[in-house]
């Protein structure tokens, strides 16, 4: 037996506020004054000078506002890093992402393909980047994906919804401020809480669950339950405890994998772009004979946040359609040899997970 040696974030800041000692914090990471610091910054906070005012630009630093209405693909991570080399005399210093999943995904991503040949696409896999990325900071606007603390970024490509999973893609280095999570819609905030709540759910169950594991999965679904169940605490409060659930969650999954509302998520997003938390929430609503516990927890939460999923999402799909989320699903073997054990094949069919999509 060989075990797995994981990186891990490298440095981590914590603490309301903590977002103030950005500059002090990357100003020794500057190689030159060509060599700029690139900020992709979610545009919900474009015009929003409470978080901006804080972003210092000096020399040939770079701004970049990115929507997160759809998630990241391969083609906008290779056309950033295009732009960004075409712009820019030196490779920079290092690149910041701040936002939700899909802007520290598209940091880790442009961070990872500044200095590896070719397209995005051709990394998307486990262990394929050659060389390290560029220095690299995480700063989470919205707490679940635990994407701060992952070895992963997740792309959607021609060919497939899939990770950059590799030693090099970790952020060097993160900024927890749970201030930041201030002003999310009602609904976002539950779709990435219950991203959490399911990592923790898909890793407690999996077969892969081991003592490392558990003890982080643990800890997440606890707080998730304490966050979505009790309801009580100051915004605060709750606050803080989604950003630490989301970072216990995603450590939790590193030396374990997530599951079944995984797979048959990225079906979804891969086909009708369904997003990541929401597309999450759809299918474990309906994922009972798996988790049953996990599931009438989630069906409790929903209720109580008066959260209505959108129903029959692929009631009109045809065969075609079907066959292509289910490629994707049946694509992601980790997950499912995590969720069900070594011999999935023979219970996980294609008309298994047609029946699970014909529900959703
Ligand atoms: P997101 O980044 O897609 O953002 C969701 C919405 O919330 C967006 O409209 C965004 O503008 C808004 N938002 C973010 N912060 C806000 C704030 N402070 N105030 C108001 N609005 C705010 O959401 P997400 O759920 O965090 O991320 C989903 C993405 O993360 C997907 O692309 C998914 O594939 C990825 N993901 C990655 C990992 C990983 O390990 N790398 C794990 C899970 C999910
Ligand atoms: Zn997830």
């Amino acid at each position: 037996m060989t075990y797995k040696n994981y990186p891990m974030v490298s440095r981590v800041i914590y603490g309301r506020g903590s977002f103030n000692q950005l500059s002090d914090i990357i100003a020794p990471k500057r190689l030159n004054v060509k060599a700029p610091f690139i900020y992709l910054v979610d545009d919900v906070f474009k015009g929003n000078a409470w978080l901006t005012s804080r972003i210092s630009l000096a020399y040939e630093d770079q701004l970049l506002f990115i929507s997160a209405d759809q998630e990241p693909t391969t083609s906008q991570v290779d056309d950033l890093v295009e732009q960004i080399i075409l712009n820019h005399k030196d490779r920079p210093s290092g690149i910041i992402g701040i936002g939700g999943g899909t802007l520290l995904d598209l940091a880790k991503a442009v961070a990872l393909m500044l200095t590896n040949k070719g397209e995005s696409k051709d990394y998307q896999g486990w262990d394929l980047v050659k060389s390290p990325a560029i220095y690299h900071v995480g700063i989470p606007t919205i707490s679940g994906t635990g994407a701060e603390v992952s070895r992963t970024t997740v792309l959607t490509g021609p060919e497939r919804k899939l990770g950059i999973n590799s030693d090099y893609t970790p952020f060097d280095q993160v900024i927890l401020d749970p201030e930041l999570t201030t002003g999310i819609p009602k609904d976002q905030w539950f779709y990435t809480g219950m991203d959490c709540f399911i990592h923790c759910v898909e890793s407690l169950n999996g077969t892969y669950l081991n003592a490392f594991s558990q003890s982080y999965g643990e800890k997440a679904y606890e707080l998730c339950k304490e966050i979505f169940m009790d309801d009580k605490g100051s915004q605060e409060e709750q606050q803080d405890k989604l950003m630490m659930a989301s970072w216990h969650g995603g450590m939790s999954i590193a030396y374990s994998q997530v599951g079944v509302a995984h797979a048959l998520s990225y079906g979804l997003g891969y086909l009708l772009g369904t997003r990541h938390g929401i597309g999450n929430c759809i299918v474990f609503d309906n994922l009972e004979e798996f988790y049953p516990e996990g599931v009438a927890l989630f069906k409790k939460m929903k209720t109580l946040h008066g959260i209505q999923l959108p129903q029959g999402i692929c009631s009109e799909l045809g065969d075609d359609e079907f066959n292509i989320m289910i490629d994707v699903a049946l694509g992601l073997e980790p997950l499912w040899e995590n969720a069900i054990g070594k011999n999935w094949k023979q219970t996980i069919t294609r008309d298994k997970l047609r029946s699970l999509y014909e529900r959703m």
